[in-house]
Protein backbone atom coordinates (compact mmCIF):
# COMPACT_ATOMS: atom_id res chain seq x y z
CA UNK A 1 0.00 0.00 0.00
CA UNK A 2 1.26 3.27 -1.11
CA UNK A 3 0.45 6.22 1.03
CA UNK A 4 1.68 9.90 -0.52
CA UNK A 5 0.35 12.93 1.79
CA UNK A 6 -0.13 16.46 -0.07
CA UNK A 7 0.42 19.09 2.64
CA UNK A 8 2.20 22.61 3.29
CA UNK A 9 3.81 21.45 6.36
CA UNK A 10 5.70 17.73 5.55
CA UNK A 11 7.88 18.10 8.33
CA UNK A 12 4.98 17.23 10.99
CA UNK A 13 4.62 13.98 8.82
CA UNK A 14 8.61 12.74 9.99
CA UNK A 15 8.16 11.66 13.53
CA UNK A 16 4.82 10.08 12.58
CA UNK A 17 6.78 7.56 10.03
CA UNK A 18 9.23 7.09 12.47
CA UNK A 19 7.57 5.29 15.38
CA UNK A 20 5.53 2.23 15.72
CA UNK A 21 3.43 -0.13 14.14
CA UNK A 22 3.44 2.46 10.97
CA UNK A 23 7.74 2.94 11.04
CA UNK A 24 8.03 -1.25 11.19
CA UNK A 25 5.16 -1.29 8.52
CA UNK A 26 7.43 0.62 6.52
CA UNK A 27 10.81 -1.07 7.35
CA UNK A 28 9.10 -4.54 6.39
CA UNK A 29 8.21 -3.16 2.71
CA UNK A 30 4.12 -3.31 3.85
CA UNK A 31 3.52 -0.38 3.23
CA UNK A 32 5.42 2.79 1.54
CA UNK A 33 4.58 6.36 2.29
CA UNK A 34 5.85 10.06 1.24
CA UNK A 35 4.97 13.74 2.00
CA UNK A 36 5.09 16.02 -1.10
CA UNK A 37 5.35 19.27 -0.20
CA UNK A 38 2.08 22.09 -2.04
CA UNK A 39 4.61 25.13 -1.88
CA UNK A 40 6.70 23.22 -4.48
CA UNK A 41 4.33 23.67 -6.84
CA UNK A 42 3.33 27.44 -6.02
CA UNK A 43 4.17 30.31 -8.11
CA UNK A 44 6.32 33.18 -7.73
CA UNK A 45 9.08 34.38 -5.34
CA UNK A 46 6.64 33.81 -2.32
CA UNK A 47 5.38 30.94 -3.41
CA UNK A 48 2.30 31.13 -1.85
CA UNK A 49 -0.04 28.35 -1.42
CA UNK A 50 -3.49 30.43 -0.58
CA UNK A 51 -5.42 33.46 -1.58
CA UNK A 52 -8.32 36.05 -0.81
CA UNK A 53 -11.82 33.93 -0.99
CA UNK A 54 -13.58 35.67 -3.99
CA UNK A 55 -17.13 37.18 -2.72
CA UNK A 56 -15.10 38.54 0.45
CA UNK A 57 -15.27 37.45 3.91
CA UNK A 58 -12.47 35.83 6.62
CA UNK A 59 -10.08 33.94 5.77
CA UNK A 60 -7.40 32.32 3.08
CA UNK A 61 -8.42 30.04 0.68
CA UNK A 62 -5.81 26.90 -0.81
CA UNK A 63 -5.34 28.16 -4.57
CA UNK A 64 -6.49 25.45 -6.65
CA UNK A 65 -2.98 25.56 -9.37
CA UNK A 66 -0.12 24.02 -6.70
CA UNK A 67 -3.02 21.35 -5.30
CA UNK A 68 -3.98 20.43 -8.77
CA UNK A 69 0.29 20.65 -9.46
CA UNK A 70 0.81 18.18 -6.62
CA UNK A 71 -1.98 15.83 -7.10
CA UNK A 72 -1.01 15.24 -11.08
CA UNK A 73 2.73 14.60 -9.52
CA UNK A 74 1.25 11.81 -6.96
CA UNK A 75 -0.85 10.49 -9.50
CA UNK A 76 2.42 9.58 -11.66
CA UNK A 77 3.89 8.50 -8.86
CA UNK A 78 1.34 6.40 -7.76
CA UNK A 79 -1.71 5.98 -10.78
CA UNK A 80 -3.90 3.85 -9.16
CA UNK A 81 -3.99 5.51 -5.75
CA UNK A 82 -7.28 7.13 -4.36
CA UNK A 83 -7.59 10.66 -4.10
CA UNK A 84 -9.01 11.72 -0.89
CA UNK A 85 -9.59 14.95 0.21
CA UNK A 86 -9.53 15.60 4.36
CA UNK A 87 -12.82 17.62 5.17
CA UNK A 88 -14.70 18.25 7.69
CA UNK A 89 -17.49 17.87 5.00
CA UNK A 90 -16.49 14.40 4.38
CA UNK A 91 -18.21 11.28 4.74
CA UNK A 92 -17.42 10.08 8.83
CA UNK A 93 -14.18 7.74 9.09
CA UNK A 94 -14.61 4.51 10.99
CA UNK A 95 -13.68 1.33 10.91
CA UNK A 96 -15.66 -0.15 7.65
CA UNK A 97 -14.12 2.58 5.92
CA UNK A 98 -10.86 2.07 6.92
CA UNK A 99 -11.56 -1.66 5.89
CA UNK A 100 -12.84 0.12 2.41
CA UNK A 101 -9.57 1.69 1.90
CA UNK A 102 -7.20 -1.44 3.08
CA UNK A 103 -8.07 -2.38 0.16
CA UNK A 104 -6.84 -0.17 -2.43
CA UNK A 105 -3.55 0.28 -4.33
CA UNK A 106 -2.43 3.31 -2.30
CA UNK A 107 -4.20 6.57 -1.07
CA UNK A 108 -3.19 10.52 -2.15
CA UNK A 109 -4.33 12.39 1.08
CA UNK A 110 -4.85 16.07 0.51
CA UNK A 111 -4.59 18.10 3.52
CA UNK A 112 -6.22 21.62 3.76
CA UNK A 113 -5.47 24.44 5.54
CA UNK A 114 -6.76 27.97 6.22
CA UNK A 115 -10.50 27.85 5.35
CA UNK A 116 -10.13 25.22 3.12
CA UNK A 117 -9.19 24.38 -0.81
CA UNK A 118 -11.00 25.66 -3.96
CA UNK A 119 -13.96 23.85 -4.84
CA UNK A 120 -13.07 23.33 -8.42
CA UNK A 121 -10.28 20.97 -6.52
CA UNK A 122 -13.14 18.95 -5.20
CA UNK A 123 -14.92 18.77 -8.72
CA UNK A 124 -12.46 17.53 -10.86
CA UNK A 125 -9.02 16.04 -9.27
CA UNK A 126 -10.85 14.41 -5.77
CA UNK A 127 -12.30 10.90 -5.90
CA UNK A 128 -13.46 10.55 -2.15
CA UNK A 129 -13.87 13.34 0.82
CA UNK A 130 -13.29 12.05 4.61
CA UNK A 131 -14.00 13.61 7.73
CA UNK A 132 -12.33 12.28 10.87
CA UNK A 133 -14.97 13.85 13.04
CA UNK A 134 -17.61 16.23 13.64
CA UNK A 135 -15.22 18.78 14.85
CA UNK A 136 -12.85 21.17 13.01
CA UNK A 137 -8.65 20.84 13.00
CA UNK A 138 -6.85 23.92 11.72
CA UNK A 139 -5.66 21.55 9.05
CA UNK A 140 -6.01 17.82 7.30
CA UNK A 141 -2.67 16.22 8.44
CA UNK A 142 -3.66 14.72 12.30
CA UNK A 143 -6.72 13.58 9.79
CA UNK A 144 -4.07 12.11 7.09
CA UNK A 145 -2.33 10.63 9.87
CA UNK A 146 -5.47 9.19 11.41
CA UNK A 147 -5.92 7.37 8.46
CA UNK A 148 -2.52 6.05 7.53
CA UNK A 149 -2.56 4.38 11.51
CA UNK A 150 -5.72 3.26 10.90
CA UNK A 151 -5.33 1.67 7.04
CA UNK A 152 -1.96 0.02 7.87
CA UNK A 153 -2.92 -1.54 10.42
CA UNK A 154 -5.36 -3.64 8.69
CA UNK A 155 -2.73 -4.61 5.77
CA UNK A 156 -2.31 -8.15 5.69
CA UNK A 157 1.01 -9.18 7.97
CA UNK A 158 1.65 -6.12 9.50
CA UNK A 159 0.21 -6.61 13.41
CA UNK A 160 2.18 -9.40 15.37
CA UNK A 161 -1.01 -11.52 15.75
CA UNK A 162 -2.56 -12.83 12.75
CA UNK A 163 -6.06 -11.99 14.16
CA UNK A 164 -4.98 -9.36 16.48
CA UNK A 165 -6.97 -6.85 14.18
CA UNK A 166 -10.16 -9.10 13.61
CA UNK A 167 -10.60 -9.27 17.37
CA UNK A 168 -10.55 -5.40 18.20
CA UNK A 169 -13.27 -3.29 18.68
CA UNK A 170 -15.97 -2.05 16.03
CA UNK A 171 -14.44 -5.10 13.89
CA UNK A 172 -17.42 -7.40 14.30
CA UNK A 173 -19.65 -4.22 15.48
CA UNK A 174 -19.24 -4.96 19.20
CA UNK A 175 -16.39 -3.38 21.69
CA UNK A 176 -13.64 -5.62 22.54
CA UNK A 177 -13.81 -7.60 25.90
CA UNK A 178 -11.90 -6.38 29.11
CA UNK A 179 -8.08 -7.30 29.15
CA UNK A 180 -5.56 -7.79 32.32
CA UNK A 181 -1.43 -8.56 32.75
CA UNK A 182 0.28 -9.06 35.42
CA UNK A 183 0.05 -8.46 38.17
CA UNK A 184 -2.10 -10.61 39.56
CA UNK A 185 -3.77 -8.31 42.10
CA UNK A 186 -2.89 -4.87 41.95
CA UNK A 187 -3.85 -2.39 44.64
CA UNK A 188 -6.27 -4.90 45.86
CA UNK A 189 -8.03 -5.49 42.31
CA UNK A 190 -7.71 -8.81 41.74
CA UNK A 191 -7.99 -10.76 38.22
CA UNK A 192 -10.86 -12.29 36.89
CA UNK A 193 -9.87 -16.36 38.10
CA UNK A 194 -11.45 -17.60 34.49
CA UNK A 195 -8.22 -16.18 32.97
CA UNK A 196 -6.13 -18.01 35.59
CA UNK A 197 -8.11 -21.26 34.58
CA UNK A 198 -6.20 -22.62 31.76
CA UNK A 199 -9.88 -23.23 30.26
CA UNK A 200 -9.86 -21.90 27.00
CA UNK A 201 -13.49 -22.39 26.40
CA UNK A 202 -14.89 -20.94 29.28
CA UNK A 203 -12.21 -18.11 28.37
CA UNK A 204 -13.71 -17.46 24.80
CA UNK A 205 -16.90 -17.54 26.65
CA UNK A 206 -16.11 -14.87 29.50
CA UNK A 207 -14.84 -12.88 26.45
CA UNK A 208 -17.42 -12.95 24.49
CA UNK A 209 -19.79 -12.02 27.43
CA UNK A 210 -17.44 -8.79 28.64
CA UNK A 211 -17.42 -7.67 25.21
CA UNK A 212 -21.79 -8.17 25.03
CA UNK A 213 -21.76 -6.32 28.17
CA UNK A 214 -19.55 -3.34 27.53
CA UNK A 215 -21.06 -3.29 23.94
CA UNK A 216 -24.66 -3.06 25.64
CA UNK A 217 -23.25 -0.27 28.18
CA UNK A 218 -21.40 1.99 26.23
CA UNK A 219 -22.16 1.60 22.36
CA UNK A 220 -25.80 0.48 22.50
CA UNK A 221 -26.34 1.24 19.08
CA UNK A 222 -23.80 -0.88 17.75
CA UNK A 223 -25.87 -4.45 19.07
CA UNK A 224 -28.92 -3.03 17.99
CA UNK A 225 -27.57 -2.59 14.55
CA UNK A 226 -26.24 -6.36 14.02
CA UNK A 227 -27.26 -9.62 13.98
CA UNK A 228 -26.88 -11.85 16.85
CA UNK A 229 -25.46 -15.35 16.88
CA UNK A 230 -27.29 -18.11 18.56
CA UNK A 231 -24.43 -18.32 21.83
CA UNK A 232 -24.94 -14.14 21.58
CA UNK A 233 -28.61 -14.63 22.24
CA UNK A 234 -28.50 -17.42 24.92
CA UNK A 235 -26.12 -14.87 26.98
CA UNK A 236 -28.09 -11.82 26.46
CA UNK A 237 -30.99 -14.61 27.53
CA UNK A 238 -28.98 -15.44 30.44
CA UNK A 239 -28.62 -12.26 31.94
CA UNK A 240 -32.11 -11.07 31.38
CA UNK A 241 -32.93 -13.99 33.96
CA UNK A 242 -30.63 -12.70 36.16
CA UNK A 243 -31.56 -9.54 36.20
CA UNK A 244 -35.50 -10.71 36.42
CA UNK A 245 -34.44 -12.81 39.54
CA UNK A 246 -32.89 -9.95 41.08
CA UNK A 247 -36.24 -7.65 40.84
CA UNK A 248 -38.57 -10.55 41.86
CA UNK A 249 -36.32 -11.23 45.07
CA UNK A 250 -36.12 -7.66 45.92
CA UNK A 251 -39.88 -6.90 45.42
CA UNK A 252 -40.39 -9.94 48.42
CA UNK A 253 -39.20 -7.61 50.89
CA UNK A 254 -41.80 -5.43 50.59
CA UNK A 255 -42.09 -1.76 50.07
CA UNK A 256 -39.09 0.04 48.75
CA UNK A 257 -37.38 1.70 52.24
CA UNK A 258 -35.88 4.42 50.22
CA UNK A 259 -39.76 5.90 49.01
CA UNK A 260 -40.68 6.14 52.37
CA UNK A 261 -42.98 2.95 52.25
CA UNK A 262 -44.61 4.42 48.92
CA UNK A 263 -44.82 1.36 46.65
CA UNK A 264 -44.59 2.48 43.32
CA UNK A 265 -47.47 1.43 40.75
N1 LIG B 1 -13.92 26.15 6.67
C1 LIG B 1 -13.92 24.72 6.61
C2 LIG B 1 -15.33 24.21 6.87
O1 LIG B 1 -16.03 24.82 7.65
O2 LIG B 1 -15.68 23.16 6.32
C3 LIG B 1 -12.95 24.15 7.63
C4 LIG B 1 -11.53 24.38 7.27
S1 LIG B 1 -10.41 23.69 8.44
C5 LIG B 1 -10.08 25.07 9.48
C6 LIG B 1 -8.92 23.51 7.54
C7 LIG B 1 -8.63 22.13 7.00
O3 LIG B 1 -8.50 21.21 8.07
C8 LIG B 1 -9.67 21.53 6.11
O4 LIG B 1 -9.55 21.98 4.77
C9 LIG B 1 -9.41 20.05 6.24
O5 LIG B 1 -8.40 19.62 5.36
C10 LIG B 1 -8.90 19.94 7.65
N2 LIG B 1 -9.92 19.45 8.60
C11 LIG B 1 -10.49 20.17 9.58
N3 LIG B 1 -11.35 19.44 10.29
C12 LIG B 1 -11.35 18.21 9.75
C13 LIG B 1 -12.04 17.00 10.05
N4 LIG B 1 -12.93 16.92 11.02
N5 LIG B 1 -11.77 15.91 9.28
C14 LIG B 1 -10.89 15.97 8.27
N6 LIG B 1 -10.19 17.09 7.94
C15 LIG B 1 -10.41 18.19 8.68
Amino acid sequence: MNFIVLTIFPEMFKPFWEHGIVSRAINQDKISVSAIDIRDFAQGKHRTTDDRPYGGGCGMIMKPEPLAGAIRAAEKKAPLSKRILLTPQGRPFDQRVAEELASSDGLILVCGRYEGVDERICHDFIDDEISIGDYILTGGELAAMVIVDAVTRLIPGVLGGKDSAEKDSFSDSVLEHAHYTRPRVFEDDEVPGVLLSGNHKEIERWRLETSLIRTFLKRRDLLENRPLSSQEIEILKKWCLDIEKIIHDQSLYGPDPLSGGQQEG
